[in-house]
């Protein structure tokens, strides 16, 4: 018998504080309870059509059968260019300045290793999706929490960073439209980011999941778009929230050419690409028809409208969000995230996510996905009313 122990590096994560509501949901269905589950960001529509095509029929074909190229097919990453073209104006070199990822989060995972040395210290936001601070410390690095504050409009204090940790800091992760407290940036907050990488000697890595996912006629603009920005970082994208892929596992990295290199580099000592044939059809997901964009974003902007206007009718104070499937809120006096969160399962079978799972200063705060129908919205808004929310 061998002694099988995990490595510090998974010693040392932080604790799953969704595990509690996990179990809860879990035990809430095997007991027969019609559970709206408004706790995963992951779309509930199908991928258009066009795309599936495209892949049912570059899969018959051999010649996308062998190992794909470790940076992925010129032709996807030629797509990609286009399409930051289009769609920000700015011009990438798709060879030096694209890598396509499997999936945005694989690269985000990835890019620690390729630039953060033990000790190193690494800027995230909090709340946050977990993989920043996670990747950093798989990678030795020490994250530096950010807080992203309400009365900052959920944009980090650059200010308050202090000025040690700032000698130590080597990258910074942001992402706006953000998860999950759904703000937007503005240009002038991605220049002042600019300055702030420049002056210090900072990556910055944007993270663009949602860069489409935005309702009344508002645009998210890229961090590339601002000047100076390919000087300094670059930006994470895919195709899982813009056109339903999740399951797919495909996105890229956009930007700088040394920090897309650095990353290519440690990818092609772990993996092998992405299926050439699901390339192919990035690529109609990228430049077929659009109007599944403009239907996403109708129905996404439904059920928001559903969901907030209810929450409001309870007295909850809550923005409709002008971007992403999240609408984060704070909870009614007397309540902790995770306390209302259980009281809303316990007695409504509904499932939101407690903020302070994404960090600590997300405490006092849920967030609800729009990734049900909107009768089960409707139907939510009024177990809540019944209970007396
Ligand atoms: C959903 C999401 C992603 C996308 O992950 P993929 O690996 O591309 O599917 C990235 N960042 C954030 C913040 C997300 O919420």
């Amino acid at each position: 018998m061998i002694t099988i122990e995990q490595a510090d590096r998974l010693k040392q994560l932080p604790p799953y504080l969704f595990a509690e509501l996990d179990r809860k949901k879990a035990e809430a269905m095997s007991r027969g309870v019609d559970v709206i589950d408004l706790g995963v960001g992951d779309p509930d529509l199908p991928t258009p059509e066009n795309i599936i095509k495209k892949l049912a029929e570059a899969a018959s074909e051999p010649r996308y059968h062998r190992y794909p190229s470790y940076t992925g097919m010129n032709e996807f990453r030629k797509a990609v260019s286009r399409w930051y073209k289009k769609r920000t104006g700015v011009e990438l070199d798709p060879i030096q300045e694209v890598v396509s990822l499997i999936g945005s989060k694989e690269g985000i995972a990835h890019i620690p290793l390729a630039f953060i040395n033990p000790g190193d210290v690494v800027l995230v936001p909090s709340p946050a999706y977990p993989v920043y601070a996670i990747a950093t410390m798989f990678a030795g690095g020490i994250p530096h929490e950010m807080p992203l504050l309400k009365e900052n409009y959920f944009l980090p204090d650059l200010t308050a960073i202090p000025s040690d940790v700032l000698g130590q800091a080597k990258m910074m992760f942001l992402n706006y439209p953000n998860n999950p407290t759904a703000a937007p940036a503005t240009l002038d907050f991605f220049r002042t980011v600019v300055d702030f990488a420049d002056k210090h000697n900072i990556m910055i890595c944007h993270d663009f999941a949602y860069s489409e996912m935005s309702f009344d006629n508002y645009v998210p603009p890229s961090f590339l778009e601002t000047p100076g920005a390919m000087e300094v970082g670059i930006e994470f994208h895919s195709l899982s929230k813009t056109y339903n892929m999740t399951g797919w596992r495909i996105g890229w990295a956009a930007g700088n050419a040394k920090i897309i290199g650095g990353l290519g580099r440690i990818k092609s000592n772990i993996d092998s690409g992405i299926f050439e044939a699901i390339q192919v059809a990035g690529i109609e997901a990228l430049e077929g028809d659009q109007q599944c964009l403009a239907d996403m974003r109708r129905i996404y902007t439904e059920r928001r409208d559903i969901l907030v206007d209810g929450l409001k009718k309870l007295g909850i104070k809550v923005e409709p969000p002008k971007a992403t499937f999240y609408v984060w809120f704070e909870v009614p006096s007397g309540y902790t995230s995770a306390s209302f969160a259980e009281l809303l399962l316990a007695k409504s079978g509904i499932v939101a996510t407690p903020g302070n799972g994404f960090g600590a200063p997300g405490e006092g705060y849920v967030r609800m996905a729009l990734t049900v129908p909107k009768e089960r919205l409707a139907e939510a808004v009024e177990r809540m009313a019944r209970e007396g929310f």
